[in-house]
């Protein structure tokens, strides 16, 4: 299980403040859910946890150990979808897994659990289509696939389900709060769509724009799990 704990992290390009002594303590097993405006560095902070990105001052500790010295082994969901354009979702799913397995596998079995992951997420009919070939949707559940077959006890997502129909959008919420109960893991999550947030948050965090850079208020949802939300489908895929 992962805590992260950000201290007094500062960020900011080319001299300007973006992110102003931001203080977020993520527990173990916890979903937490950051919400603020457009702009104000929430996917900045998201890079800056995924280790993708130095804090200008501050540090971020992943189970004590500061991220600088470690490449967090994180399933990431970023806004862009960032699925590698030249392999098709099988494949950006199986290439997920080997770095996760690392050779224990062999390729068939990697590409039968690559189809598990995409069916999980209604690509089961896409497995062979290339980024290129797929709708703004496909393509952000495929990157949402590949961050659950990377399987990282620590699951950073930038709206993944911006890009979504409302349908779809209530499947993966429940599988995303199915993942976060069941196997515990720690997820910190960004939206705009304060339901979904309500929905699925165990804590929300807000950013505003301070004159220095975002600054963050913490908001306690204010129920215990499990929800109950009119089942709508009789599905078993999940
Ligand atoms: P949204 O809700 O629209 O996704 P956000 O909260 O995720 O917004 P960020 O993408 O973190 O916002 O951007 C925060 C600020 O950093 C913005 O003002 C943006 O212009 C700036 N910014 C982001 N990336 C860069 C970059 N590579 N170089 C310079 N400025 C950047
Ligand atoms: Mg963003």
């Amino acid at each position: 299980k992962i805590k992260v704990q950000a201290k007094s992290i500062s960020f900011g390009y080319q001299g300007v403040n973006i992110l102003n002594h931001i203080d977020i303590d993520v527990k173990e097993g916890e979903l937490l859910v950051l919400m603020g405006p457009s702009g104000c560095g929430k996917s900045t902070f998201l890079r800056l946890m995924a280790g993708l990105e130095q804090p200008n001052d501050g540090e971020i500790l992943v189970n004590g150990v500061s991220s600088a010295d470690l490449i967090p082994d994180c399933g990431v969901v970023f806004q862009d979808y960032s699925l590698f354009p030249w392999l098709s979702a099988e494949e950006n799913i199986v290439l997920a897994l080997k770095q996760k397995l690392k050779g224990k596998k062999t390729k068939k079995e990697l590409q039968l659990l690559a189809a598990d992951y995409l069916g999980l997420v209604q690509l089961g009919h896409a497995v062979k289509k290339y980024p290129g070939e797929m709708s703004g949707g496909m393509k952000q559940r495929a990157a949402i696939a590949r961050a659950l077959a990377f399987g990282s006890d620590l699951m950073l997502m930038d709206e993944p389900f911006g890009a979504l129909d409302p349908l779809t959008r209530i499947h993966l919420q429940d599988l995303i709060l199915q993942i976060s109960q069941d196997q515990n893991r720690t997820i910190v999550f960004v939206t705009h769509d304060a339901d979904e947030a309500i929905y699925l948050a165990d804590r929300i965090v807000m950013f505003s724009t301070g004159s220095q850079g975002a600054v963050t208020t913490s908001v306690d949802v204010p129920f215990t799990k499990p929800r109950n939300r009119k089942k709508l489908f009789s599905s078993s895929e999940f």
